[in-house]
């Protein structure tokens, strides 16, 4: 076990740099990431890159139904994981593991030592208090067991380099894209629809503040819904100098139609969190090679609840 004394993310660096020396496979793909394809749009003033990452294949291509996870090992699980996989011991609750598929310059998944189902009731304050101890280096996320998570039997965050992400560029946000707003104490939340997402954004100073907003909007978005099941959520945290940035992404389904058409009309793109916030990966070069915007558009205004949905979601009671 590593053990950290709390200096990150310089230990953080320190881990990845320690996997890369002992971890072939790690390596290899970490220096396959430096030389990975990209390419690049502007889509309603949104940009949207595209990664060719074939390391990816398993995770994509991953099969997250409840027989197909209950067949297999945990890969999560300590007992289960390779012998050169290395955890970093980031408190009682939590390890830090280097993810050796990575997608990130920097990528770790952040896992529960237990082996306890992904679901984010009652660890929404878990994710705000990782992501002030992981620094403003990087940006900690969920994604729900249905929409994005390989293992929806084990939870887990995973972390990565905040300057990455398009939508927590510069110029990812922008305020003439929002459709209400609501305040609770030192806590804001807005709902935004950016042309290509559909989401809220909740910012506060004070982590106890979003907190409870996500859960005031959480209930309401459930009571909304009819279903008192996890919706559908991929979940971005950042920190911003003191403020704390929350965006909850709002999704109607897991996996495009694209991705389960047959033959030439087939694309292999299975939106999360990294995809939704503007870097979709491509594990096949013929998938690469295809994506145009208008597929682009349509994946996401697939996957996303519609502007009717969001706006009706802002009818949280204060
Ligand atoms: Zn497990």
């Amino acid at each position: 076990m590593f053990k950290p004394d709390g200096k990150y993310p310089i230990e953080l660096h320190s881990f990845l740099a320690e996997q890369n020396k002992t971890w072939e496979l790690c390596r290899s793909n970490y220096d396959a990431l430096k030389r990975v394809l990209t390419k690049e749009f502007t889509i309603d003033g949104n940009i949207v890159r595209v990664q060719f990452n074939p390391a990816r294949l398993t995770s994509t291509s991953a099969k997250v139904d409840s027989a197909s996870i209950t067949a297999r090992k945990c890969f999560l699980c300590r007992e289960n994981r390779p012998p050169e996989q290395n955890d970093f011991h980031l408190d009682e609750q939590f390890y830090v593991l280097v993810n050796p598929f990575p997608i990130f310059p920097e990528h770790f998944t952040v896992t529960l030592k237990d082996h306890l189902p992904q679901e984010i009731g009652g660890r929404i304050k878990e994710l705000l208090r990782i992501t002030s101890e992981l620094t403003a280096e990087y940006i900690v996320f969920y994604n729900g067991p249905k929409c994005g998570a390989s293992a929806p039997d084990h939870f887990h965050f995973q972390a990565g380099n905040k300057d990455f992400l398009p939508l927590f560029g510069a110029d990812g946000i922008k305020s003439e894209n929002i459709l209400w707003s609501k305040q609770f104490q030192s806590a804001s939340a807005k709902g935004i629809d950016d042309g290509l997402r559909k989401f809220v954004l909740i910012e506060s100073p004070d982590r106890a503040d979003a907190e409870e907003l996500f859960v005031l909007f959480d209930s309401a978005y459930r009571r909304h819904r009819k279903d008192s099941a996890e919706p559908l959520y991929n979940l971005v945290c950042a920190k911003e100098g003191e403020a704390y940035k929350l965006v909850v992404l709002l999704r109607a389904k897991h996996r495009p139609g694209y991705y389960f058409a047959e033959g030439p009309e087939q694309v292999l793109l299975s939106p999360a969190s990294v995809d939704v916030c503007g870097v979709c990966i491509t594990p096949r070069e013929e998938d690469f090679n295809k994506v145009n915007e208008v597929m682009l558009k349509n994946i996401f205004s697939e996957v996303f609840i519609s502007r009717e949905e969001l706006i009706s979601s802002g009818e949280i009671k204060i």
